[in-house]
């Protein structure tokens, strides 16, 4: 079948999560002509589903975040999407910095449109044409059929890493010893919230981080933990929840208005047509009874309303075995590395695959380690990069590495090298290591 060409672009880059964002906006600022594919109708991905983005300083006070990701925030602080980042005392990371997700859909539209970068929204990238070792193009879907997208360099910020499994990258999924992935959980806000009362008689003994709002006249919950063993011989909890003494996450975007990280679907592949449907539906209807059961036990959500639940959020799929795969003792040890394109400040925070307690291991050092460039390349392209989850990093490894700040930095190198490659041969491994680490420096990004 002949396909019609939508147009030829120095870089596409698939996926308008974090990563993706950030790698068309980095691209399109150092000249290239690009293009951003998103089969959604908004950008942002899993940070567009109410969560903060964690760790800008590691847990030893050093600031770890810097570039595009700090930008973001800056922006958000200036039109009232964020409080900045508030210190954390006595909770399990340094600062907390939160951000309202409707605020963020907004502020990356008008990063993406600033920087020139042509957005292809509610446009789905299933499958590649390729030229031996390159990805000449993407063949698109979307209301208008299928086309074909060429790209001179190609980054694939998809989550799941789809542009590379379909140019045959080898990747690995889930814990060596059986392949078992980290679960998948679907936010929900709820309005309506007495979150003093919740703090008072629920969140004793965890920290909570208390801020006053623009233009309020009192501090009131930001964030902070809740743990439910109160309730844990209740039928509803024993239905719902998969370990004891149960933790709940809460992300207090506006006043008494909260993200709920709470849901937790186990045993689910995201690659899977037949699981990833099975867990949109099981974690739909589980909203239901996760909100009966906050209404009825827990102090402070007895007259709350259910506003929203977003989509299926997933922690962990594939991950593509690059020049250098990211393991577990880098993160402990702290390691930098010669190719550092960012810093990661947050500790290694795994969540169970069987369905237990989540598991923070902290990162050694100065608290901050090094990603390599060498991650972000899958073995045996020239022209292709990955950016954010889908990384060439461990298992364990990847309990960090994916957190939203450092999948933001993550698609500013792949994007400043995208466009430097776009430069010159097109490919990613010709490109001066170096000067991508100057660029980054002056645009920002920290390294050491
Ligand atoms: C439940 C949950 C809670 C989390 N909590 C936190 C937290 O509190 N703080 C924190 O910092 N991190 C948290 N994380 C981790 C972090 O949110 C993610 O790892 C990170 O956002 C991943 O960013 P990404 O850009 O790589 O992928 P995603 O955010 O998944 O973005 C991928 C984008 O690609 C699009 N896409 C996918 N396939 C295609 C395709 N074939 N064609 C076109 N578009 C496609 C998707 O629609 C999506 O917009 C959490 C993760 C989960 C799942």
């Amino acid at each position: 079948m002949l396909l019609k060409t939508l147009g030829k672009y120095d870089v596409v880059v698939c996926g308008g999560g974090v990563a993706g964002t950030m790698a068309a906006v980095a691209a399109a600022r150092n000249g290239a002509r690009t293009a951003l594919l998103e089969k959604g109708p908004f950008l942002g991905g899993v940070l567009a589903m109410g969560y903060f983005p964690h760790s800008y300083y590691a847990n030893t006070g050093k600031k770890a975040i810097g570039g595009l990701a700090q930008e973001l925030i800056d922006r958000l602080v200036k039109t009232g999407g964020s409080l900045g980042h508030l210190r954390y005392e006595g909770g399990h990371l340094y600062t907390i910095t939160p951000v309202d997700s409707e605020m963020v859909k907004i502020e990356l539209m008008k990063m993406v449109r600033e920087a020139g970068v042509q957005v292809f929204f509610e446009t789905i990238a299933n499958d590649v044409v390729m030229d031996e070792n390159k990805i000449q193009g993407v063949i698109i879907q979307s209301k208008a059929g299928a086309q074909m997208i060429e790209a001179k360099m190609m980054i694939d910020a998809t989550g799941d890493g789809d542009i590379a499994y379909m140019a045959g990258a080898a990747f690995e999924k889930g814990r060596e010893e059986d392949g078992k992935m980290q679960p998948v959980s679907l936010a929900m806000r709820v309005s309506n919230v007495d979150t003093l009362e919740t703090i008072a008689k629920v969140a004793s003994d965890q920290a909570v981080l208390m801020a006053k709002r623009p233009g309020a006249d009192r501090d009131m919950p930001v964030y902070f933990v809740a743990r439910l063993g109160k309730w844990d011989d209740t039928e509803e909890a024993k239905e719902i929840f998969t370990d004891k003494n149960h933790q709940m996450f809460c992300l207090c975007t506006l006043e008494n208005d909260i993200y709920l990280n709470i849901s937790r679907i186990v045993g689910v592949d995201s690659t899977s047509l037949k699981d990833n449907s099975q867990a949109l539906a099981d974690s739909r209807l589980q909203l239901e009874k996760i909100y009966n059961f906050i209404k009825k036990y827990v102090p402070g959500f007895s007259k709350c309303n259910l506003i929203g639940g977003t989509f299926l959020g997933v922690r962990e799929s594939r991950r593509f075995l690059g020049d250098y795969i990211l393991k577990e003792e880098d993160i402990i040890g702290g390691k930098k590395f010669e190719d550092n394109i960012c810093l990661v400040g947050y500790p290694m925070d795994m969540h169970d695959p069987d369905g237990g307690n989540v598991v923070f291991t902290p990162i050694g050092g100065d608290g901050t380690y090094g990603i390599p460039f060498r991650s972000l390349l899958p073995k045996g392209f020239s022209n292709l990069a990955v950016a954010g989850r889908c990384i060439s990093v461990t298992h364990k490894g990847l309990a960090s590495a994916r957190t939203m700040s450092a999948c933001m930095c993550m698609g500013q190198a792949a994007g400043t090298a995208a466009a430097m490659a776009a430069s010159i041969n097109g490919d990613f491994r010709n490109i001066s290591v170096t000067e991508l680490q100057k660029k980054l420096e002056k645009a920002g990004a920290i390294l050491n």
